[in-house]
């Protein structure tokens, strides 16, 4: 149970600091933005309490943020703190390396469920489907979830690292009733190869997280200036409603989820976020508006002041 006036005062403070933090000569005045790729972890809670995680939402302008947690419950830990912006999302990961284990596991589809029904999860993710670990999308664990979130009229997080699309592909056209958010754009793949992904799949989503100069390094999708390259560009001008970004705040990337160093994603948030900003703010105003916040409003439901 939420105190509404709790809840009121918790909007109210909100919308003050919104209003104090834009101060133009400060270069503090952002546009409110949507980040729909957002971790928060055991690894991290060392660090970065839920609180400071809120905070530096609240800092950056974010207007919605769609939290995985590990485990799932560290997600409603920020939405306590911030429940008009927060959409937590189930998480099947308990432990480091699950993200490898899980679609082996079957007591996931029975935890899946039940946590759906609660009421407190509005979406099921990010699952990982990475290349010499996930089975095939039409293993029991993999398809059921997809199903599940159907059922529920949920999203699918989903983090494909496969060099060719064909698995996504497979997935989506045999799903069609699942709305599926693509993580990192494909991650490894080409403009070419989301797009025919996109075209073939009316249900695929596409958000941009971690496609930053720091991560997916070998695959980059702006120049050194900071502004998209022209065939990503492209692509986003022809699906202008399906994109959306995201922060991803992992780090340092190659030391995932070790036991003997916490994750100081958070304290990278700012610039993870301002790399977004920079190459949106190049874009058509209208086309901006959408990719930085009102396609993810849509597709999450959301209704933000
Ligand atoms: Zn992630």
């Amino acid at each position: 149970m939420r105190a509404p006036a709790a809840a009121g005062a918790r909007r109210a403070g909100w919308l003050l600091f919104a209003a104090l933090s834009c101060i133009p000569a400060l270069a503090l005045c952002a546009p409110p933005l949507a980040d729909v790729h957002v971790h928060y972890k055991w690894s991290q809670e060392d660090v970065t309490s839920a609180q400071q995680a809120v905070d530096t939402l609240m800092a950056n302008n974010i207007a919605l943020a769609v939290v995985i947690g590990t485990p799932a419950d560290y997600a409603l830990r920020l939405e306590e703190l911030a429940p008009d912006r927060i959409v937590p999302v189930w998480s099947p990961y308990r432990t480091p390396g699950e993200w490898s284990s899980w679609a082996y596991d079957k007591g996931v589809l029975a935890r899946a469920r039940r946590a759906l029904e609660s009421g407190d999860y509005r979406g099921i993710g990010e699952l990982h489907l990475i290349g010499g670990f996930t089975p095939h999308w039409r293993s029991p664990v993999i398809s059921g979830l997809a199903a599940m979130a159907a059922q529920f009229d949920v999203p699918l997080l989903l983090h494909t690292e496969l060099s060719r699309p064909d698995y996504m592909e497979g997935l989506c056209r045999a799903q069609p009733g699942t709305r599926i958010l693509w993580a990192h754009a494909g991650a490894v793949l080409t403009p070419q190869q989301v797009s025919d992904v996109m075209t073939r799949c009316p249900n695929v989503w596409v958000e941009l997280s971690a496609r930053d100069p720091w991560r997916f390094i070998n695959n980059p999708m702006s120049d050194p200036d900071g502004a998209l390259l022209p065939p990503w560009r492209a692509l986003i001008e022809a699906f202008p409603e399906r994109f959306m970004i995201g922060s991803d705040p992992v780090w340092p990337v190659e030391n995932l989820d070790s036991w003997d160093q916490a994750d100081t994603g958070w304290q990278e948030y700012r610039r993870f976020i301002d790399f977004h900003r920079a190459w949106m703010s190049r874009l058509p105003p209208e086309l901006e508006q959408k990719v930085r916040l009102t396609n993810a409003l849509a597709f999450f439901r959301a209704d933000v002041d």
